[in-house]
């Protein structure tokens, strides 16, 4: 098996870009926002961009795509939706992505609730979730339902607690003082939320976490927990574990 390599490309105020390369010269990138910030990486790194990987539509994760295809000649993988132009082949839940100048091949999930057609790759222990899931929080659901987001996280739970998450965005310092507020006993999210901080503090990523880690201190994940219901009941009495809980949870957060 080859061995991948992810390097983050910062992008915009909060956002990572993700390069993906397996010691050769050829790597893809997921979600370029910004194709400036990538063609410098390619020529820091002296990398060649053969395929463009993206999760959702939202302009700070595709913006950048068309002139990358356009000055790399790189082919344009995504979901089935007419708001992501260009592509050289769509895919659907299920489908194995190919990387072969790369050697590797992911698995697509579907995960809609952020978008309605947000999908992540899985594949080599990485797992590239664009705005669903995020450190310690979820993405805002704009065009999907509390049961359909709550779905989409389950299916993410459900792979290896070892999965090392790329996230799209820097947002864990503030998610961590959210999730306090959920579970303020919670000793492992105390202890994330600490060291958060002091990386942070001096500008270190907080960029990829491993799905186990997230598993004991994300809200988002933890719907089903006694903890997360309790907090959530205290707003919303009488509502169920599970979706219910979550859109309890993320109302929260979108006033906090
Ligand atoms: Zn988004």
């Amino acid at each position: 098996m080859p061995e991948v390599t992810v390097i983050a490309v910062p992008a915009f105020a909060d956002n990572y870009i993700w390069l993906i390369s397996t010691g050769g010269t050829e790597c893809a990138v997921v979600d370029p926002g910004d194709a400036q910030a990538v063609l410098e990486a390619l020529d820091q790194h002296g990398l060649q961009l053969s395929s463009i990987l993206i999760t959702h539509h939202h302009p700070d994760h595709i913006g950048g795509m068309a002139r990358l295809a356009e000055a790399c000649g790189a082919d344009v993988l995504g979901p089935h939706d007419p708001r992501i132009p260009g592509q050289s082949r769509s895919f659907s839940e299920g489908d194995q992505l190919g990387l072969p100048a790369l050697g590797l091949e992911f698995q697509v999930i579907e995960v809609p609730g952020h978008t309605s057609s947000h999908i992540a790759f899985y594949g080599h222990g990485c797992l590239f979730c664009g705005d669903t899931l995020f450190s310690v929080g979820c993405g805002r659901l704009f065009e999907g339902t509390p049961e359909q987001m709550q779905n989409s996280l389950d299916k993410l739970a459900e792979l290896p607690p070892e999965t090392r998450v790329f996230c799209a965005h820097e947002y864990t310092l503030a998610n961590c003082d959210f999730a306090l507020q959920v579970e303020p006993e919670n000793a492992e999210l105390k202890r994330r939320a600490s060291e958060v901080e002091a990386s942070r503090a001096i500008g270190r990523s907080t960029v990829p976490s491993t799905l186990g880690e997230e598993l004991a201190v994300n809200p988002f994940l933890r719907t089903r927990q006694p903890a997360v219901i309790a907090a959530a009941r205290e707003r919303k009495p009488g509502i169920e574990p599970g979706a219910q809980t979550l859109a309890v949870i993320r109302a929260w957060k979108d006033s906090f």
